[in-house]
């Protein structure tokens, strides 16, 4: 369905993407995770044929998107961002007019339009207007405007960002829906469990390439033998508890690699049973107080904090 080959892009003398390749098949749904700057949206621009890439091919359902865009074009259907509807008009009146801009007239018009708001449950809100909508409700329209032509790739860059639980639900089953009847997806995402639960295989980028892809077992092996382990510190002196800690575990292991989130300490280790009960102990001499402490099994949070060691949700 979708073949990036090797793709660069460049600004001025800044390397946005560093030689990007992958290959979807049709129906595939694929997870996309990055911290910001990674370059995610710059790709997306560049697979939409909206930004030109300095080299490297994009090829849509066997078609060369710099040489046939029009028609590449027509297989994608992209849920950006930022929501773009008339506000003005309502949520029928707006997949009218998505439907009328790529080419839908008559019968198929109408039929398209309605489906599409069964299927983003607004069928029984379809006359009013969208400036009376939550949020989440306009992010369903949206959605509704990029999938009105039926497209064979669905790219979506956070389409649950600030919205309801019950809208959330609603597209996270509408995505699920959709790719159950065929149509490959692309779900940009910082909530990693939305992607835990749609996506079959994952890329991870940062500073311009992929750092990691694959399923979340091939991921999962990334991460070894090794186990997060996550202290939560009651933080009666502040900062300082949490720095006291940070030295104790370099004593144990100077290059040890720590994140510390707010009052929570982050390492990972190969034997986390013993460095559990060493840590504990250290606590107690150093007289720092532990709310809790878990070792985690890999999921996709943590193997993406250990590969970038960097907080996705920034
Ligand atoms: P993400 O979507 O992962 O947050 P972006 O693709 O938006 O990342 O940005 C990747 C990098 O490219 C950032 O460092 C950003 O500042 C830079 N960048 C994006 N667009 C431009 C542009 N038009 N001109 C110069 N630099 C840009």
């Amino acid at each position: 369905m979708l073949k990036v080959h090797d793709i660069m892009k460049n600004y001025e003398n800044k390397q946005v993407l560093k030689g990007v390749s992958f290959h979807l098949k049709k129906g595939e749904s694929f997870g996309l995770l990055g911290p910001n700057g990674a370059g995610k949206s710059t790709l997306i621009g560049i697979m939409t044929g909206l930004i030109r890439a300095t080299s490297g091919t994009v090829t849509i359902g066997g078609l060369d998107l710099t040489k046939e865009t029009k028609q590449a074009q027509q297989l994608i259907g992209i849920v950006p961002q930022e929501i773009a509807l008339y506000l003005d008009l309502t949520a029928k009146e707006n997949l009218m007019f998505w439907g009328k801009m790529y080419g839908l007239k008559g019968k198929e018009l109408k039929n398209r339009v309605q489906e599409t708001l069964e299927l983003i449950g607004l069928d029984n809100r379809s006359n009013d207007k969208v400036n009376v909508f939550s949020g989440g409700m306009k992010r369903r329209v949206n959605i509704g405007c990029a999938i009105l032509h039926r497209p064979k790739l669905l790219i979506m860059d956070e389409p649950t960002v600030g919205i309801d639980p019950q809208s959330r639900n609603h597209i996270l089953e509408t995505v699920k829906t959709l790719n159950s009847e065929g149509m490959t997806i692309i779900y940009i995402s910082h909530y990693m469990e939305e992607v835990e639960y749609l996506c079959q295989r994952v890329a991870i980028m940062d500073q311009g390439s992929f750092i990691a892809i694959g399923n979340q077992k091939e991921l999962s092996e990334l991460v070894g033998k090794k186990r997060e382990m996550i202290f939560t510190i009651k933080c009666e002196q502040g900062q300082n508890d949490i720095d006291r800690m940070c030295q104790y575990i370099h004593q144990y292991d100077p290059l040890k690699d720590i994140v510390v989130q707010e009052n929570q300490i982050k390492l990972f280790d190969e034997h986390p049973q013993q460095l559990l009960s060493d840590l504990i102990q250290g606590m107690t001499e150093l007289n720092v107080q532990m709310m809790s402490a878990e070792i985690v099994e890999p999921n996709l949070e943590n193997i993406f904090l250990y590969l970038t060691s960097k907080k996705l949700r920034d």
